[in-house]
């Protein structure tokens, strides 16, 4: 079971290396994979043995890591625009009962094709029939974090109790080398005392890992408050909730109080600010403040059907803009810090620090070769680079993508697949789901 790691050794032969290792070098050179590692990274690679790849006028990049999204809802694009979190969230609920395994499949190929050709190569994932999620990032070969939500019995779709469905979903898959399974509690709003300390304890006896969504909207803080006297953060951490594995995406409003839990807990803040905008959430996620008090921050684009986007480069250049205007500083969240979120933060939050994030011996090898003659990489000069990762490269850049080594994209194309079947797979199941779709 699983993507098989390169039969041969490959060499990219000198190229631009944005190694985001820590002293975030930007060096010709060439990079090196045995095994699916990265053996050599730098000048004059041995290349004994090795399939090549000319490297010259590209970039070689480390590949994103979505911190946030939910790949399966790709071919609901569109259906919920222009309403605000309470509104999308009514529409997509009523979607998301009818949804089949096959087609929860489908268009999550079509979303994992689109995260590959974006030079996304990591991805966290929170929906259900995971099973499904999870067969489609095998066929593709990405790698991927993928989170079975859980709600109270009393408020799911789902047949039988989520937590049990989460358990086995993680049993299923956890031995597979680039899936990793996880619990995911959808928000406290959906989710009881008991069934996020449940989630914890299967977090911790499982893959230490749990995913959630926080404090999103000022809606699902006050209603929380009003039923528990507590806002979501602070009552998550009374209750004993989190811990160094936890990963909330948004947290948009928090207190400086709950800002302090998260970062004295080490919890993974997965930052979604398309989504929030997109949403009107009215409010922007306090990373600069998160990260000084010791939290993790990453980048998610959250779904197709509220960002609408499921490029990492989009992300970057919005994620930057919202900060500096929100807070009155051009200086803040600069490029390489934007970079940052998308590659090594993202696989600190993870838990992956040692072996994803960078251009780094040692490390799985999963990167991507961008197009330096491409007109959104112009002026392609090596002092520039981040900058144009960060603010204006475009995923039509991207030439190829690999993952512990593997080619999964080629000269703009999917190496693993065939994107004709793929799309045809997600139109039709795009024609049940919108059929007879709630107004
Ligand atoms: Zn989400």
């Amino acid at each position: 079971m699983g993507a098989p790691a390169a039969a041969r050794p490959l060499v990219v032969r000198d190229a631009l290396l944005v190694t985001q290792d820590p002293g975030r070098r930007v060096v010709r050179g060439d990079l090196r994979v045995e095994g699916g590692r990265f053996v050599h990274v730098g000048p004059s690679a041995p290349r004994d043995g090795a399939e090549e790849v000319d490297g010259r006028g590209f970039a070689a990049v480390p590949g994103f890591v979505n911190a946030h999204t939910h790949v399966a809802m790709s071919v609901l694009r569109g259906i919920a625009d222009d309403r605000e979190l309470a509104g999308f969230l009514d529409v997509l609920f009523r979607v998301d009962a009818r949804r089949t395994e096959a087609d929860v499949e489908a268009a999550a190929r079509a979303g994992v094709a689109e995260m590959l050709l974006g030079g996304t190569t990591s991805f966290l994932d929170l929906y259900y029939f995971e099973d499904g999620v999870a067969r489609a990032v095998q066929a593709l070969g990405a790698r991927a974090f993928l989170g079975w939500a859980v709600l109270d019995a009393d408020k799911t779709t789902q047949k039988g109790l989520p937590l049990d469905n989460a358990a086995a979903f993680i049993d299923r898959w956890r031995h597979h080398p680039t899936i990793t399974p996880l619990v995911a509690p959808q928000g406290v709003y959906v989710c009881g005392r008991e069934t996020m300390l449940g989630a914890k304890a299967l977090a911790e006896r499982t893959t230490g890992l749990v995913h959630l969504h926080l404090s999103e909207t000022r809606r699902e803080v006050h209603e929380h408050e009003a039923r528990t006297g507590r806002r979501p953060a602070a009552w998550l951490e009374e209750i004993g909730f989190f811990g160094p594995g936890t990963i909330a995406a948004h947290a948009v409003w928090l207190t400086g109080a709950e800002i302090a839990a998260l970062g004295k807990h080490r919890v993974g803040i997965a930052h979604c600010p398309s989504s929030n905008l997109k949403l009107a959430s009215g409010g922007v996620a306090p990373i600069v403040e998160l990260a000084d008090a010791g939290a993790v921050v990453g980048l998610g684009t959250d779904s197709v059907a509220s960002n609408n986007s499921l490029s990492m480069l989009r992300e970057m250049h919005v994620a930057g803009l919202v900060q500096k205007n929100q807070r009155w500083d051009a200086g803040v969240v600069p490029a390489q810090r934007l970079l940052d979120l998308a590659t090594v933060e993202g696989a600190r939050l993870l838990g992956r620090a040692d072996s994803l994030g960078s251009l780094e011996v040692g490390k799985r090898a999963d990167f991507s070769l961008f197009r330096l003659d491409h007109p959104t990489l112009v002026p392609a000069r090596p002092e520039a680079i981040v900058s144009h990762l960060a603010y204006s490269a475009e995923p039509e850049a991207i030439d190829s993508v690999f993952v512990d080594g593997r080619p999964v994209v080629r000269g703009r194309r999917l190496a693993t697949a065939d994107w004709t079947t793929i799309r045809a797979g997600a139109e039709a199941a795009a024609e049940r789901l919108w059929s007879d779709r709630p107004s």
